[in-house]
C-alpha cells in the first residue's frame, strides 16, 4: 500500500509539473504573440430572429500558437495574471472597432460590435482614454461599440466601475452584462449600474430552464433593458425563447464565431445563416 501511495504521489507531481510546464510555455508564448501577429478575432452574429437580420456581432479572440489554437478560456486568465491583458485588450478593442467601421463603410450602418472586457482592464486608470482614442482613430461612432462585462467583473470594484461605466455611457458606448444570472450577486446593481443590455447565460438555455429565462426577460423589459439569449444551439430553443418575448439571440444554431470575411458574406446574404 505504501508503494502504491508513493506511485500515486509520483504521478501527481508529474501531472503538476506538466501543468506547470504548459503554463510556463503559454506565458512565454503570450509575451511574443502580439508582435508575432498570432491573435485574430472571430465574430459571432447576433441575430434578431423576428426580422432575420444580423444586428451586431460579438468579437472573440483566437490565438494561433505554434502548437495549435489555444482557447481564450485558457490564455485570458494567464494574460490577466501577467498584466499582458492590457496590450492584448487594447488590440482587441482596436481591431474590433476598425473592423466594425469597415462594415459601416460597406453600408451596414447599424451594425454594432460587442467586445469582452476583463476585470483587470476595468481597473486600469487609462481605460477610458484608451477607448476614446481607439474610437477616434478608427472613426467608429461610439454608439456601435458595446462593452461586455460579467457581473463579477462589475462587482469586483464597484466604486471604480460605476463612474467608469457612467463615463462610457456618456460617450455613447453601450454596456452589456455578460453571463447574466451566474454571478450570485444581488439584483439591486441593475438599477445602480448604467447598463443597456443583459446577456442571459448559456447554461439556462442549455439546461432548458425556461421559467428562469422568462423571468429574466420580463425583468429586463420592466427595467427597460435589452436582452440577448446566448448559446442557442437548436431550433426548438430559438422558438421557445422567442415565445418569452426575447427575439435577439446568438449561438451555434445561427452561426459559430467566424472570421471577418465569412461574417461579411453573412451580412451580404443573411439567408445563408
Ligand atoms: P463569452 O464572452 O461568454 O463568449 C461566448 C462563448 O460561447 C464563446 O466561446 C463562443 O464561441 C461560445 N458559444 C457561442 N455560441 C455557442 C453555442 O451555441 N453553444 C456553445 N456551447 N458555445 C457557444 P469562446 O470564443 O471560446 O470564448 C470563451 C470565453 O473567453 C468568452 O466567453 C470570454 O469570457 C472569453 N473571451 C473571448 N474573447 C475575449 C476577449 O477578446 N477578451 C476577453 N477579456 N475575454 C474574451
Ligand atoms: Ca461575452
Ligand atoms: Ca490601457
Ligand atoms: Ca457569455
Amino acid at each position: 500500500a505504501a508503494k502504491e501511495k508513493g506511485k500515486n504521489r509520483f504521478l501527481f507531481y508529474n501531472q503538476q509539473s506538466d501543468k506547470f510546464q504548459r503554463r510556463l510555455k503559454l506565458e512565454q508564448g503570450l509575451r511574443k504573440a502580439l508582435q508575432n501577429q498570432e491573435f485574430m478575432l472571430h465574430y459571432q452574429p447576433i441575430v434578431n430572429v423576428a426580422t432575420g437580420e444580423i444586428i451586431g456581432t460579438e468579437a472573440l479572440i483566437r490565438w494561433e500558437h505554434s502548437s495549435g489554437i489555444i482557447s481564450p478560456l485558457e490564455f485570458i486568465p494567464i494574460a490577466e495574471e501577467t498584466g499582458l491583458i492590457s496590450p492584448i485588450g487594447d488590440w482587441v478593442l482596436r481591431s474590433a472597432c476598425a473592423q466594425n467601421k469597415h462594415w459601416h463603410d460597406l453600408g451596414y450602418t447599424t451594425l454594432f460590435v460587442s467586445v469582452n472586457l476583463s476585470v483587470r482592464q476595468l481597473e486600469e486608470e487609462d481605460l477610458l482614454k484608451s477607448i476614446q482614442r481607439i474610437l477616434m482613430e478608427t472613426g467608429l461612432d461610439p454608439r456601435f461599440l458595446h462593452i461586455e462585462i460579467t457581473e463579477s467583473t462589475a462587482m469586483t470594484n464597484v466604486n471604480q466601475a460605476i463612474p467608469l461605466l457612467k463615463a462610457l455611457g456618456e460617450m455613447g458606448v453601450s454596456i452589456s452584462i455578460d453571463d447574466f444570472g451566474t454571478g450570485y450577486s444581488s439584483l439591486s446593481y441593475l438599477e445602480k449600474f448604467p447598463i443597456h443590455t443583459i446577456k442571459i447565460d448559456q447554461t439556462f438555455i442549455h439546461s432548458n430552464q425556461m421559467a428562469i429565462i422568462k423571468a429574466i426577460v420580463a425583468m429586463a423589459s420592466s427595467l427597460n433593458l435589452n436582452v440577448i439569449a446566448e448559446g442557442v444551439e437548436i431550433e426548438n430553443q430559438s422558438r421557445q425563447i422567442q415565445e418569452t418575448g426575447c427575439s435577439v439571440m446568438q449561438g451555434h444554431w445561427f452561426s459559430k464565431p467566424v472570421c471577418s470575411q465569412r461574417l461579411e458574406s453573412f451580412l451580404r446574404n443573411p439567408e445563408a445563416l
